[in-house]
């Protein structure tokens, strides 16, 4: 356990003096939630369709991987998602791109996490006003036309068409089961009754209470596997690192839990651990007959700009079950079904307006000459699925 999983877990006389501030940050976010739910105050609606992905806890580790998920299953229907947030709690800055050239301080580790695994096919934005943020990618990318916003549960200024919460039922009663800042909650468990749809890992006994509405999927995390920094779509199983040799390097704060977490593996480990927050430099990785560095992905996605092949981080995928796509994919098709959403859609290749046709369920891009269809309600805007319009064809 870790200090924050210990603080959250006990009930200490600091928690009872914490506990006032609970009560007061719930009230007040059960207020706002009224107000907005009345239209008393009214959320921000960005031209797309926003999916907010959110954990109902903090420190939930399963909330990148189902990200990861939902990403992938939106690319693979035919959508171009972007993924928006403020990054990190403290994040107070100017809207921002996150890629693998980032600056690490400015950037926080999930973004660039997200940037390393998706590989420039997911545009990420960060910033400190998620509205603001939404408005400067889509400027940026507008052939985005989904966003997904991975924090702000509780940030309701910006509207949301579909919500959907990561619980981790392991979490003993999540924690000391008490709210922010006294515990791990970001909110009451009933606050899972409003959601579109609950995701939950770690153990199918405990399924939370959600109500009759709301369907609960489940999330499997796949074997562990390590990614290559320089080009994650390398991956090798734990089984494929028995008898190498392994130079492990990480940071002061990461390097208990990363050690023991590969006490498994049937290699020769040697480490090397580096003061909290120290800046890696090329410096720090001179060539050595080691074939094999292995980092946590903390301290390795600060390493992106370093160019070694030879450093490695874990990383577990995970499955969720099936039925969460089609949750998804028919909040969207409801979203679509608006023409005045297909009219701002453009063409990814020249970004460029598209001309509706309904007849054919199709989008026209005239300068290319390419229909990209509309298949079961869902806009497929992928090059390689459009027809291309011959010659003879009159594009009106
Ligand atoms: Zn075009």
């Amino acid at each position: 356990m870790n200090w924050s999983e210990l603080y959250w877990h006990r009930i200490t006389p600091l928690h009872l003096l914490l506990w006032p501030a609970s009560l007061i940050y719930i009230i007040f976010q059960t207020i706002r939630r009224y107000l907005y739910r009345r239209a008393a105050l009214t959320a921000v609606k960005i031209t797309i369709p926003v999916i907010v992905l959110d954990s109902i806890t903090a420190n939930n580790t399963e909330k990148l991987p189902a990200l990861i998920w939902v990403i992938n299953l939106l690319k693979s229907s035919g959508l171009r998602p972007a993924i928006i947030g403020r990054g990190y709690p403290d994040n107070y800055h100017q809207p921002m791109a996150v890629t693998n050239a980032s600056n690490a301080k400015l950037a926080g580790d999930e973004p660039l996490l997200l940037a390393n695994m998706l590989h420039q096919t997911c545009p990420i934005w960060i910033g400190y006003n998620r509205i603001e943020v939404a408005k400067a990618l889509l400027q940026a990318h507008p052939e985005c036309n989904v966003l997904i916003c991975n924090d702000g549960l509780q940030d309701l200024r910006l509207h949301r068409d579909t919500e959907i919460i990561v619980v981790n039922t392991s979490h003993v009663n999540f924690g000391n089961g008490l709210i922010m800042p006294a515990g791990p909650l970001r909110d009451r468990l009933a606050r899972l009754k409003d959601a579109d749809a609950v995701v939950t890992a770690g153990g199918r006994q405990q399924a939370p209470d959600v109500g009759k509405r709301v369907r609960i999927f489940q999330l499997d995390l796949q074997e562990q596997k390590y990614v290559n920094l320089m080009r994650p779509v390398l991956t090798i199983s734990a089984s494929e690192l028995n008898d190498q040799r392994i130079h492990v390097m990480a940071s002061e704060a990461n390097a208990q839990y990363f050690v023991d977490s590969l006490r498994f593996l049937k290699a020769a480990l040697t480490v090397q651990t580096f003061a909290s927050g120290h800046k890696f430099t090329q410096k720090d990785f001179q060539p050595t007959n080691i074939q094999m560095i292995l980092m946590p992905w903390e301290d390795a996605v600060k390493c992106m700009g370093i160019n070694d092949s030879r450093i490695w981080y874990p990383w577990q995928e995970s499955l969720i079950e099936p039925g969460l796509r089609e949750v998804i994919l028919q909040k969207l098709r409801e979203k679509f079904m608006d023409p005045k959403l297909l009219d701002i859609l453009v063409c990814p290749l020249c970004k460029g307006p598209l001309i509706y046709r309904k007849d054919n369920q199709e989008l026209i891009c005239k300068p290319d000459r390419l229909a990209y269809p509309i298949r079961d309600g869902i806009p497929v805007m992928l090059e390689e699925e459009a027809r291309s319009i011959p010659p003879e064809e009159d594009i009106k």
